[in-house]
């Protein structure tokens, strides 16, 4: 059955629906499921990409604060464009996507978050160009948990190395490890890789220093954040869900 592709844009009224839908289902999973001790409680960042910067207003309006886009010249473009609307507005910029070495500065200049590091090159890229008058970099490390060999993501062997050098970088904080697992038809196979990357998390934790330790799970996107949030997830990077299809 072929998708249904709107072009036309969400409107106000349907995204803030939305969005309190998705509110409803973290809360209903975080509901029926134990404490993590030393995670963060789930929130919602809604991930933004192809939608334009009257569809963020129009969800900042509704109370939502955190913002994750994968494609950096888009990303910047919104955030400016969301910034020059209004200056007092502060929202919470959160960088997903692959990240090349020529587009770390752009990233750094302007983000809060990066979800995506990959290797200590782009790490320390990001710690060298994190302007002094801004605040740490909050980073997670992404991981290849369902060991595929198309997906970007260290392998979970290389984390605990990884986080120890990322952890000596003064212009960044790892938060903690992000995953974008392999889609499975099998709830139960789905859930062994959400358990998989918090398990990764909590031996990485053993290795460092109290202060340093990670208390970010990124994991779980509108199909499955019910699963996600059963095995620990802070983070449910949530698309389709709030805004709809993106084209193309
Ligand atoms: C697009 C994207 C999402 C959101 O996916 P949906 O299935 O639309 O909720 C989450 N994480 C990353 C890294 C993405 O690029």
């Amino acid at each position: 059955m072929p998708s249904q592709i709107s072009t036309t844009l969400p409107s106000p009224d349907k995204l803030q629906e939305a969005r309190a839908k998705v509110l409803v289902r973290i809360a209903a999973a975080e509901a029926s499921r134990p404490a993590f001790e030393g995670i963060a409680a789930p929130a919602l960042l809604a991930v933004s990409k192809t939608f334009p910067a009257e569809s963020v207003l129009a969800l900042a309006r509704a109370g939502q604060r955190d913002f994750g886009e994968n494609y950096v010249q888009e990303g910047l473009d919104k955030l400016l464009a969301c910034r020059a609307f209004d200056p007092d507005l502060k929202l919470c910029w959160h960088f997903v996507g692959p990240l090349q070495s020529n587009k770390t500065r752009l990233v750094a200049e302007h983000f809060d978050w990066v979800h995506s590091i990959d290797r200590l090159k782009i790490a320390q890229r990001l710690n060298d160009q994190r302007p002094e008058g801004m605040p740490a970099l909050q980073v997670c490390i992404q991981v290849n948990i369902s060991g595929e060999s198309t997906k970007s993501g260290v392998q979970p062997a290389e984390v605990a190395g990884l986080a120890q050098a990322i952890s000596g970088l003064g212009r960044l904080k790892l938060r903690g490890l992000m995953a974008i697992p392999e889609r499975l038809d099998h709830p139960a196979k789905q859930s062994e890789a959400f358990a998989a990357l918090r398990a990764c998390l909590e031996t990485t934790n053993l290795g460092l220093s109290p202060e340093k330790q990670m208390d970010q799970l990124s994991m779980g996107m509108s199909a499955d954040l019910e699963l996600a949030v059963a095995q620990g997830a802070s983070w449910l990077r949530v698309g389709t869900a709030i805004f709809g299809h993106r084209a193309g």
